[in-house]
């Protein structure tokens, strides 16, 4: 955590898990362990389209400050567009965050940059945070195309976002080889990372907006190593998948990004 004096965000990503009924024990476990209204740290919770209401009723009901986020969204604002969600009717839920671009929309459904770039927009000028998912797969790393797929990802994400914008967007540097298979990459690696997309947006926006922007890391967090991930200087918060699924650990990680804060 640097002294540029970023909030920290941790988000849990819930993926498609669970039911309705676990989806509430799971997020009255996190509210019991952390508390409704986290102190010095942005907290977000990413569950499945069905269960929003369920969860967003749960926080509202014990007025937290725990934001309630969605995992995907369409950039359209209604009509014939089968399956899909809208800004709109998630902001109607309650949802006040957005994945955008997570890998596996990118690898599995294979949602492309402009398609990421669209939902940014759409995002964003419903008035939510949108969180920007971007990071390498293991066959670019091998290939030294980190830094290239990074910069792609970040430049075309962000395309058409205003520097005012830019106070509502999250990225989350997400390693593809790291998410979900218990691999991490090292503090230093991912320091390096971050770093790289700050000067990025350096480079698109200004030293300003580079320094305010939150650069959080995804991929196979856990209790145990993600104090010394955000302790980095470019390390400003969590994504978490697995482990954001007990609400111990998801507590005990979000514990860590308000410890290296204070
Ligand atoms: C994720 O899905 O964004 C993620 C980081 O998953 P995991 O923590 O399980 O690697």
């Amino acid at each position: 955590m640097s002294d540029a004096g970023r909030r920290p965000f941790v988000g849990g990503n819930w993926k498609m898990n669970g039911d309705r009924g676990s989806a509430a024990t799971l997020i009255r476990g996190v509210l019991g362990a952390i508390g409704a209204d986290p102190e010095g740290i942005d907290v977000a919770v990413f569950p499945a389209f069905p269960y929003l209401l369920e969860v967003g009723s749960i926080l509202s009901g014990d007025q937290s400050t725990v934001m309630l986020g969605a995992q995907d969204v369409y950039h359209q604002p209604n009509g014939a567009f089968t399956g899909e969600v809208s800004v709109e009717m998630l902001r109607d839920c309650g949802v006040s965050a957005v994945l955008v671009g997570h890998s596996e929309r990118r690898h599995v459904i294979g949602e492309d940059d402009r398609t990421v770039n669209r939902k940014v927009l759409a995002t964003l000028n419903g008035g939510m945070t949108a969180v920007l998912c971007i990071g390498e797969t293991l066959e670019q790393r091998e290939a030294g195309e980190t830094d290239a797929v990074n910069e792609r990802q970040t430049r075309l994400g962000l395309a058409e976002v205003s520097a005012d914008d830019m106070d509502r967007v999250v990225i989350a540097y997400e390693p593809v080889w790291a998410i979900g298979t218990g691999r991490t990459a090292t503090p230093e690696d991912a320091q390096d990372a971050h770093a790289k997309i700050r000067s990025v947006v350096a480079g698109l926006y200004n030293a300003d907006v580079a320094e305010r922007v939150r650069i959080i890391y995804g991929g196979s967090m856990k209790p145990d190593n993600a104090q010394a991930l955000m302790a980095m200087p470019d390390i400003d918060g969590g994504l978490i998948g697995g482990a954001s699924l007990k609400a111990a650990d998801f507590a005990a990680i979000v514990r860590a990004g308000v410890g290296v804060a204070s």
